[in-house]
């Protein structure tokens, strides 16, 4: 599929957008099958995966085409419920293409384990000997994973810093695990808690808290791309992106929605491929804040040919092994569409339309505003609210959009109208 063709796609029904995404992923009759059925999570599975399970919760599954990474065209699936940013994304992707898309770079798959001791009157030499027994910590925390370690993954490196605290000195070590295709928080957390009696022993210490931080910072992606001017709307447009961004970079108050605006792409992704969503969001959020003020992830830049040049950089700690990927039927069906190898391929591919879903973001809000765009979805969730349904929802979506009277009164008043 060309980038270009994204238009194309979003108009087709439903039945040929998947029979298009089943032919280039190569899915199965049994996997287009489980798509198309909102109960594929059994009842059993479910039970399995939270407590206290009652029922299941479905969602829209979409299908972002034509974006462009590191010179490899992907259909990204994303599970949620908001409008419009399926499209930004595939938007994003035809603008950036003309440069040849979005080219990442990650820091590699390392998660932290923090194990925080107390209690240690001679609190900076037992730091110290931490250090002197890093290889006896090593080897501890390699023999809780001999599976990860057979993947070439394991414990890479140790921090220790001393940190006061309002009831005291603490000593935090850092464990830092190469977790390779897995998101790793259990592997890591395992890892802690079975170290630190060692470190109790080392230090002299008690340790109180031993689990994973989602402030991944070892496991960083990068990503950039560049927007002919031309592509964008011209000089203006270019200067209007450039000067929003700003705004987030500056405000704490607008880069809260702008950042949220990125997670807007990456969240559906995580969702979809059976990732912990919270994990992501508390690692994006605290890296913004990392310098002492919360900015932007990103930043919006013009080249000396007055292109639009993007950059995005946030911790990116989701798995393709491990956790719900391999449980959720659907997640397993959306990895295999995103065709994705690893773990970074996957975070690279994600970062990457966080990125063009800013830029779409940022156009509008930079030209005609996000509620043009936006309008004839909300027209639509509102006709079926109302209870419209088919060709009727379809008139009373036009005339909606139309007539520029986009409420739920009037849908009710259309509805009645035509009979239904
Ligand atoms: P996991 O324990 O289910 O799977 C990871 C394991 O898979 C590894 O430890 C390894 O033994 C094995 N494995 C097989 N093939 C592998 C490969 N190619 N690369 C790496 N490992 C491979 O899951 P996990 O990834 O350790 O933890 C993720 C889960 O932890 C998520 O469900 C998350 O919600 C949950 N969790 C999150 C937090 C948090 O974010 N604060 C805390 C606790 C638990």
């Amino acid at each position: 599929m060309k980038t270009s063709d994204f238009v194309t796609f979003s108009k087709l029904p439903v039945q040929e957008r998947l029979e298009q995404i089943a032919q280039a992923a190569g899915l199965t009759q049994e996997e287009t099958a489980i798509l198309q059925n909102a109960n594929s999570l059994s009842m059993e599975k479910a039970n399995s995966m939270i407590d206290n399970v009652i029922g299941r919760y479905s969602l829209p599954l979409g299908c972002a085409v034509g974006v462009v990474v590191n010179g490899r065209e992907y259909c990204v699936p994303m599970a949620f419920e908001e409008p419009s940013v399926v499209l930004g994304v595939s938007y994003g992707g035809y603008m950036s293409a003309f440069t040849g898309g979005v080219f990442t770079s990650d820091t590699g798959s390392v998660m932290i384990a923090q194990v925080m001791l107390m209690d240690i009157p001679d609190i900076h030499s037992a730091k110290n000997k931490l250090y002197e027994h890093q290889a006896q910590i090593t080897e501890l925390c390699n023999a809780q994973d001999p599976v990860l370690v057979s993947f070439g993954g394991g414990m890479v490196g140790l921090d220790a810093r001393v940190v006061p605290s309002a009831v005291g000195q603490m000593l935090v070590v850092h464990l830092k695990v190469d977790t390779k295709d897995a998101m790793g928080a259990n592997a890591v957390n395992t890892m802690a808690e079975a170290v630190s009696p060692y470190l109790e022993e080392i230090t002299g210490g008690t340790a109180y808290t031993r689990i994973l931080s989602n402030l991944a910072v070892e496991r960083l992606v990068r990503a950039r791309t560049t927007i002919p001017q031309e592509v964008v709307g011209g000089e203006s447009v270019v200067d209007k992106i450039v000067i929003t961004a700003a705004f987030a970079q500056a405000d704490p108050f607008r880069a809260a929605t702008h950042n949220k605006g990125i997670m807007n792409a990456i969240s559906p992704i995580v969702m979809a491929t059976g990732n912990d969503l919270r994990a992501v969001e508390a690692g994006a959020h605290a890296y913004a804040a990392i310098h002492g003020q919360y900015t932007s992830l990103s930043t919006w830049e013009k080249d000396t040919q007055g292109n639009l040049c993007g950059t995005l950089e946030l911790p990116m700690a989701v798995g393709i092994v491990g956790g719900a990927t391999k449980i959720h039927p659907t997640a397993g069906i959306a990895l295999k569409i995103l065709g994705v190898q690893s773990a970074c391929e996957l975070a690279q591919v994600m970062v990457a339309c966080g990125l063009l879903q800013n830029l779409s973001a940022l156009k509008a809000l930079a030209t005609e505003g996000l509620q043009k765009g936006h309008m004839p979805r909300h027209a639509r969730n509102l006709a079926a609210t109302a209870g419209a349904s088919g060709e009727v929802l379809e008139k009373i979506v036009e005339q909606m959009v139309a007539e520029n009277k986009i409420n739920l009164e009037y849908a009710k008043e259309l509805l009645a109208q035509y009979g239904a």
